[in-house]
């Protein structure tokens, strides 16, 4: 009987599972939404059990719709919102409060105290990250100082916490499991990322006892195997990865110079950097992209832009310039050019490599003949100009030039956008069949671990087949002086909502 690999794909909005073949075909894919909660403004969580109840109905109906016996499956990988908490009984398994999802807020004062302090450079130098509540520790803490008994219990050891892998982990074992692996770890703002350990140095930062982490086990790798009951068999637990590591993985960036970009609501870049964890001068986010076992970690330089794709719907629900997101493509291709018009999207200030919180939006460049078709056009190239410097930046970092760009994300459907970033760039950009490389990162992860899949050679030929290819056609000479014009409309936009200026 044939085997197959599950992937679950754990999201900050739905839940999904998706079963694969020997060919990296999905064979059937189910996707449950659950709840978000906003307790106070800024604020997130989720319930920790919804997630639960959400991926565990969706890996049944996947196999139910795939008309397949559990027993068919070789090997479960498993993929997840990052830094997102959770924290529960070790004896019930019940969570003792909502996971703190990874965009709360809750604890950006604690982290400006810590900055303050002078933590920085430790913190960066050990974990490769910059101080912000975005990352898991500081959500740790949180739990632990304000669910009521939470510390005692910690420290006498009846609790567990993990990010959203080790919670899904812990459930299909049913209590058997209690692992992480190092590129979810990384993320946490606990694990040193050189030596590969928890550390004990920021645990005490922290006020985190170390006995309630989970073990850190290789990203490819049998770790274990679900509880009987869970699935309907005992299926190998193999591979598991952050969701944009193993969107790294699933685009086959495999070798040291291989970038992955993700077009989304936002942008999400990874650059491979190969069994050296480099440190930014350029405030981009060292972190672990995987671990195979028995290798050497694999690291990734990590930047984002804040507003991409959240571009085009700004066109569409608040210029409604267009109707719909596809629209801008078609728009956009009734001019030729932007006819001199920059937008620069810094609604909520500006990522890497500017850091300016106080950046905000400008359209400029504006003539007596531009119409909407430019905006459209401009607002498009803005996402490829970002992705660019991001680019830049990394290479800056890494000393490396990047060669190609693989693209995924919901806007890579967008042809034009494509060429745009190929001739903003001047690099060949390359959409893979497969748009799905997250969750298909998982699965690739967890094929490998129980030789499903033979080897890297094996999976990189299933990835490169059928590849989209986009080719710079822009002369060097347009594609410098237009970068110099989005640089100076950059600098318009920089440091706007200062209060100064309101003075
Ligand atoms: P996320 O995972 O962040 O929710 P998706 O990968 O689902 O995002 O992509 C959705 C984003 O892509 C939206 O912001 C939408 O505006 C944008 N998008 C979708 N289709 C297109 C298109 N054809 N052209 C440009 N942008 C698009």
């Amino acid at each position: 009987m044939d085997q197959y690999i599950l992937a679950l794909d754990q999201g900050t909005t739905s839940s999904r599972a998706v079963i694969f073949n020997k060919k990296a075909d999905i064979i059937s894919i189910v996707q449950q939404p659950f709840s978000q909660h906003y307790p106070q403004p800024s604020w997130v969580e989720h319930d920790a059990m919804e997630i639960w109840a959400t991926q565990l109905g969706s890996a049944q109906m996947a196999i139910a719709k795939a008309n397949i016996s559990p027993t068919q499956i070789a090997a479960i990988g498993i993929t997840n919102q990052r830094e997102t908490v959770v924290l529960w009984d070790r004896e019930t398994g019940m969570p003792l409060h909502n996971a703190i999802v990874w965009q709360c807020r809750r604890t950006a004062s604690f982290c400006d105290e810590l900055r303050l302090q002078g933590h920085e450079e430790l913190i960066q130098k050990k974990t490769g990250l910059l101080i912000d509540a975005y990352f898991s520790a500081s959500k740790i803490r949180w739990l632990l100082d304000n669910v009521p008994g939470a510390r005692e219990q910690a420290k006498e050891g009846k609790l567990a916490v993990g990010t959203i892998d080790s919670w899904l982990i812990w459930r299909l074992s049913q209590g058997k499991l209690h692992v992480t692996d190092p590129s979810n770890a990384s993320r946490t703002m606990l694990f040193n990322i050189h030596n590969m350990v928890w550390d004990d140095e920021l645990l005490d930062l922290f006020d985190i006892p170390h006995l309630i982490l989970p073990k850190v086990v290789p990203s490819s790798a049998i770790v274990g195997e679900t509880a009987v009951e869970v699935l309907g068999a005992s299926i190998a637990i193999a591979g598991i990865a952050g969701d944009q590591q193993a969107a790294l993985f699933g685009q086959g960036c495999l070798s040291r110079g291989q970038a992955k970009n993700t077009y989304g609501t936002g942008c999400f870049m990874l650059l491979n950097t190969g069994d050296e964890p480099i440190k930014s001068t350029q405030k981009l986010l060292t972190t672990v992209a995987w671990q195979i076992a028995g290798q050497k970690p694999q690291y990734a330089l990590e930047g984002s832009v804040f507003i991409a794709g959240a571009a085009i719907q700004w066109l569409r629900d608040e210029m409604q310039i267009i109707n719909s997101a596809a629209e801008s493509e078609v728009l956009a291709s009734s001019v030729a050019d932007t006819g001199g018009v920059f937008v620069v999207p810094a609604f909520v200030g500006l990522g890497a490599p500017y850091w300016d919180q106080y950046a905000r939006g400008i359209i400029i460049g504006i003539t007596r003949g531009t119409n909407r078709a430019h905006i459209a056009r401009a607002t498009l190239e803005s996402i490829a100009y970002q992705t660019c410097d991001l680019v830049k930046a990394l290479c800056v970092d890494a000393n490396c030039k990047v060669k190609e760009l693989r693209v995924d994300g919901g806007a890579t459907s967008n042809n034009l956008l494509l060429q745009i970033q190929a001739d903003i760039l001047g690099t060949r950009v390359i959409r893979p069949k497969m748009v799905e490389s997250t969750v298909a990162g998982a699965a690739y992860l967890a094929g490998l671990a129980c030789k499903y899949w033979a080897g890297t050679d094996e999976l990189a030929s299933l990835i490169s087949s059928e590849a989209t290819y986009f080719e710079p056609k822009l002369s060097l000479e347009i594609r410098v002086a237009n970068y110099k014009k989005w640089q100076r409309a950059v600098k318009r936009a920089s440091s706007w909502d200062v209060a100064e200026d309101y003075s």
